[in-house]
């Protein structure tokens, strides 16, 4: 089978034309033609011959999505999903929110999650494979096109658990970073994990300034591993380790996920021993008021309680703030699978 173009950064599409006996500086003009000027057919590139564009059409693919379904949302949150077209008929959610600094664009890394979080929605779909680096970058320009739009930020969080597919996801990243493709600055890019360890000082040492996010949900090893099973592997206290690791190397502040869920995490025994575990971090705390899955066992806090421990973290130094949720209503801020399942 024929590669996908978008699964290579330039130097890599140098060494691939330099394989097939073409100049490297071919694999520029191409590389342009894709990310400055969007164009997905060879046939469109004009300063290429014919026999060379002929030749490309063999050896290549430009891994273009078909949208299934589109919905919308009053607050204009997009959500689509996308036939990925890899032969398999395999099908991956995307989602776009627009901020008044801008478009946002929430990827997903894989195709369903093996992570196996108890509140969150991903679970129900089934764990297939991560994502190719020309997967995660198509997600962006197919909304683009679409959308007519330039996105300026890209967040990790859709399906899947970018750690578990690292090696693709920072490849992704280095293309979307590019100022010869996508050209969105690091600071623009979130991850978020699970929290797996040894990859938060991979990140570290990587030198890419993107912002982590760590999905904490709660400060307290027994609670942490029944809402996330990635807690047995890596318990609290090496995923603060790692944390303290990448702020010291990297100065950058860390994002905490905690979704709060009524009289699980919420009160404010919980909010102390968040306090105590974050105590002299460089790091936010994202309040997120859970959304409840079907036959999931947590629900959503009372407004009250959220306030409350929103204010609580605040008082003691740690700054907190409550999430807005956007799309809520086309199930796109982490909502019920149900819905979206009946896409399938
Ligand atoms: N696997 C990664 C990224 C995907 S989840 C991770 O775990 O971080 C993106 C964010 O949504 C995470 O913070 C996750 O904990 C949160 N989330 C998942 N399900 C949720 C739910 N039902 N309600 C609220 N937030 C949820």
């Amino acid at each position: 089978m024929n590669k996908n173009i978008k699964d290579f950064d330039l130097s890599e599409l140098k060494e691939e034309f330099k394989n097939i006996n073409e100049k490297p500086y071919r694999a520029e003009q191409v590389y342009e033609w894709i990310y400055k000027k969007r164009i997905n057919t060879f046939d469109e590139m004009t300063n290429l011959s014919k026999d060379l564009r002929d030749k490309l059409n063999d050896y290549f693919h430009f891994g273009l999505f078909n949208i299934v379904k589109k919905l919308v949302s009053k607050d204009g949150t997009k959500k689509y999903l996308f036939d990925i077209n890899d032969g398999k008929g395999s099908l991956i959610e995307t989602v776009l929110m627009q901020y008044h600094h801008g478009y946002t664009v929430c990827v997903s890394s894989e195709i369903g999650c093996p992570m196996g979080c108890t509140f969150c929605a991903s679970t129900g779909i089934k764990f297939d494979r991560g994502l190719t680096p020309g997967e995660i970058i198509e997600q962006i320009m197919a909304i683009e096109r679409e959308e007519n739009v330039k996105v300026s930020n890209i967040v990790f969080m859709g399906i899947g658990e970018p750690f578990d597919n690292y090696d693709n996801v920072m490849k992704a990243i280095k293309i979307i970073n590019d100022p010869k493709a996508l050209e969105i600055g690091a600071r623009h890019i979130s991850i978020s994990t699970s929290g797996i360890v040894p990859k938060i000082y991979d990140l570290a040492e990587s030198g890419y300034q993107c912002t982590l996010s760590i999905s904490l949900h709660s400060a307290n090893n027994d609670k942490r591993s029944q809402m996330m099973p990635v807690n047995k592997a890596y318990p609290i206290e090496e995923l603060i380790k790692a944390c303290k690791y990448y702020i010291e190397k990297t100065n950058k502040r860390i994002s905490f996920e905690y979704a709060l869920a009524k009289d699980n995490n919420d009160n404010l025994d919980d909010a102390k021993e968040l306090v105590n575990l974050l105590h002299g971090m460089l790091c936010h705390v994202n309040l997120i008021p859970i959304n409840k899955i079907d036959n999931g066992k947590y629900s959503k806090s009372t407004n009250e309680n959220i306030i409350k421990f929103r204010d609580y973290l605040n008082s003691k130094g740690i700054t907190a703030t409550i999430r807005r949720e956007l799309g809520s209503d086309i199930n796109a801020a982490c909502r019920p699978i149900k819905k979206a399942v009946s896409w399938r």
